[in-house]
């Protein structure tokens, strides 16, 4: 049996406490020896610097292979071929390719829809890079249908995604549903459930409004309650019950991995992996 692999995702620090945070909560991490290591990018495409620095620094500083999110936002052409031809020069060659969020004021990219990005990497690239694109078990909020969302998802594996990572979600079934659907529709590619630690309730909250990410009633009433009563240890203790359980079922379910949302911490994601016998997996180094 493979061992299912572990990933962690950052957002690229912007000021000089959030650098020391990050690099404190990097190299924790990185004693896990995950498989690679990913960063965000802004709505807007706003961080590219940043997140191509970070990127950059997780290279050289672990020695583990990371991965830029990239999007469609922002960008012409040229501009998105001189960043792929940076990456490729410093040894980077893994992308989560996204269409990005537009930004509060509007505007688009340079290409509408993730797909395009994936079309235009495989057709100026071939198989460079190895390329993860985003998934919904709960479908994307913008979706008019559940089906057409799923077929816009299977439009990214044809056009050559190696390997899709989920939206965050709490129900175990939901996951189970969506893998259904994808092999009824012929999708084989690996699907990583994308797992959010719960450490603060307001925080998940504004987050899963954003992203259309359900925070079931049994959670999230739990939760609020705490945090009304400023009552921060349940919320991390029933927060640490509830997603290692998800994950338990997922890892039974054979999941090819887990790709943690770390939103730059270490104490929940670790506390996860120790739980789950994931701190001792081990994963592919960066040449
Ligand atoms: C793992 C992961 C990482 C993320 N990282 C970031 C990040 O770093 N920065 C950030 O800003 N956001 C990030 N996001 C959020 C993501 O950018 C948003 O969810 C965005 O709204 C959609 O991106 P996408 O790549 O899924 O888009 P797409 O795959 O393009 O889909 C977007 C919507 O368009 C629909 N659609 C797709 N193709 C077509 C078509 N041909 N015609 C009509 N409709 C179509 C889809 O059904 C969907 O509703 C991430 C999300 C995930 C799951």
């Amino acid at each position: 049996m493979t061992h299912p692999q572990v990933s962690f995702e950052f957002f690229p620090p912007k000021n000089d406490e959030q650098i020391e945070s990050f690099t404190r909560t990097r190299d924790k991490l990185a004693e896990l020896k995950p498989a690679y290591m990913s960063v965000t990018f802004g709505a807007g495409g706003s961080t590219r610097a940043r997140t191509k620095a970070t990127v950059l620094n997780i290279q050289r500083e672990t020695g583990i292979s990371a991965a830029p999110h990239i999007s469609c936002m922002s960008e012409d052409t040229d501009g998105i071929r001189e960043l792929l031809d940076a990456y490729l020069e410093a040894g980077v060659d893994r992308l989560v390719v996204l269409r990005g969020d537009r930004p509060s004021g509007g505007g688009s990219g340079v290409f509408d829809y993730a797909v395009d990005l994936v079309r235009f990497i495989r057709e100026h690239y071939g198989r460079r890079f190895h390329i993860e694109v985003a998934c919904y078990p709960e479908f994307h909020p913008e979706a008019k249908k559940p089906e057409s969302d799923l077929l816009h998802f299977k439009e990214k594996v044809d056009a050559g995604a190696d390997g899709a990572i989920t939206q965050y979600f709490f129900n175990f079934e939901c996951y189970a549903s969506f893998m259904e659907d994808c092999a009824r529709l012929g999708m084989d590619i690996p699907v990583t459930p994308g797992i959010m630690p719960i450490t603060n309730y307001s925080r998940l909250a504004r987050f899963s409004s954003m992203c259309g990410a359900d925070i079931p009633k049994w959670i999230g009433k739990r939760l609020h309650a705490w945090e009304e009563a400023g009552d921060e240890r349940s919320i991390r203790a029933f927060g640490e019950d509830v997603v290692t359980g998800l994950c338990q079922q997922l890892l039974e379910a054979g999941v090819p991995g887990i790709h943690f949302y770390t939103l730059n911490r270490s104490a929940a994601t670790l506390t996860l992996c120790r739980n789950l016998g994931l701190d001792k997996v081990g994963g592919s180094q960066a040449a």
